[in-house]
């Protein structure tokens, strides 16, 4: 996958190696990361005939020596970083930062087939009341949503704008009006404002046909205690800091490489907080899961379209056109 081109093909189905397990495969969702690899130049080391994808959700198919945190048949999300589980990130609960860590899709074949390999570790048994698509925006839209929510702390005595409505930013809506947050949803497309809106924004802007600043300034004139910022565009970073209330705090989870700073000025000035945040720690994936059955959160209502995966081409294309909410493959 790249250059805006992307090859079905097959592959031997995996083995597990001792404490390794291959789970066939359910749902498996595409990501706004998965897009700018699809864009991307090939990569000369191999890595772009490798199979995409990074969130998947599904059965327990086959299970290597040794393995006793799962059996064949266990419904299960999975994380999609492995790591070397010794580390001191590794042992922390940090896999995406163990040094040696192996990303779905990035370093090792990733979830958009039949079967994906991983560690034992890395299945998370889904309780009951849990779908597979639930499993699948766990593995990563609603785990980045987590555990940045978990660096702000939205609570009903906060407001938060929510910019940037791709499913990262719809999770990000659903999940701080479960916390209790009075939520700014601000994004563009009519699609995707619409389904912000039925996930209880109590506000909703269209930076399209309005300006969002003076939007927000209207609905919070004393403006918003926390940002989500979920675009990466370089217009969201400069609102988050125009919008944020003196002593307010913005989470950045989208956008990539250098661009032109940020208005220090107002950072010291309104002794604003803006922090990062990388997908979630593998030891968060059980608390969020309990969270999501309390809350009762529907994932469901933000997927607009499902394909099966030899329509892979007109999935990407559909969900780089972001003319729709999340888009999955069902197998
Ligand atoms: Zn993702
Ligand atoms: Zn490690």
């Amino acid at each position: 996958m790249g250059q805006g081109e992307l090859e079905i093909r097959e592959f031997p189905d995996p083995v597990p190696g001792p404490q390794e397990v291959v789970v066939r495969v359910k749902t498996a969702a595409i990501c706004g990361s998965d897009i700018h690899m699809y864009h991307a130049p090939k990569r000369q080391d191999g890595k772009s005939g490798l199979i995409a994808g990074h969130e998947p959700a599904g059965v327990v198919e086959r299970i290597g020596e040794g393995v006793t945190l799962v059996k064949p048949g266990d419904r299960v999300s999975v994380y999609h970083y492995i790591g070397c589980g010794k580390c001191k990130n590794c042992l922390a609960g940090f896999w995406q930062w163990c040094p040696q860590t192996k990303g779905l899709g990035a370093h090792v074949n990733g979830a958009d087939a039949d079967f994906v390999l991983v560690k034992e570790q890395n299945c998370y048994v889904l309780p009951e009341e849990l779908s597979f698509i639930d499993g699948s925006f766990m593995a990563c839209a609603a785990g980045t949503t987590y555990s940045a929510l978990m660096k702000l702390q939205p609570s009903g005595a906060s407001t938060i704008a929510v910019i940037g409505l791709g499913p990262v930013g719809l999770c990000g809506v659903a999940m701080s009006k479960a916390m209790g947050a009075h939520v700014v949803a601000i994004g563009r497309r009519k699609i995707r404002l619409d389904l912000a809106r039925q996930l209880g924004a109590d506000a909703v802007i269209d930076v399209a046909t309005s300006d969002a600043y003076a939007e927000v300034r209207r609905l919070v004139p004393e403006g918003v205690d926390l940002v989500y910022e979920t675009s990466g565009a370089i217009e969201a970073h400069q609102l988050m800091v125009q919008i944020l209330k003196p002593g307010g705090k913005a989470c950045v989870v989208a956008g990539r490489g250098p661009e032109p700073g940020i208005n220090a000025g107002a950072l010291i000035g309104r002794q604003l907080t803006i922090m990062g945040s990388f997908v979630l720690p593998i030891w968060m994936v059980a608390e969020m899961a309990a969270f999501i059955v309390r809350h009762k959160i529907r994932f469901d209502r933000m997927v607009t379209h499902r394909f099966r995966i030899d329509q892979a081409k007109e999935a990407f294309e559909l969900f780089d056109s972001g003319e729709c909410g999340k888009v999955i493959f069902e197998f």
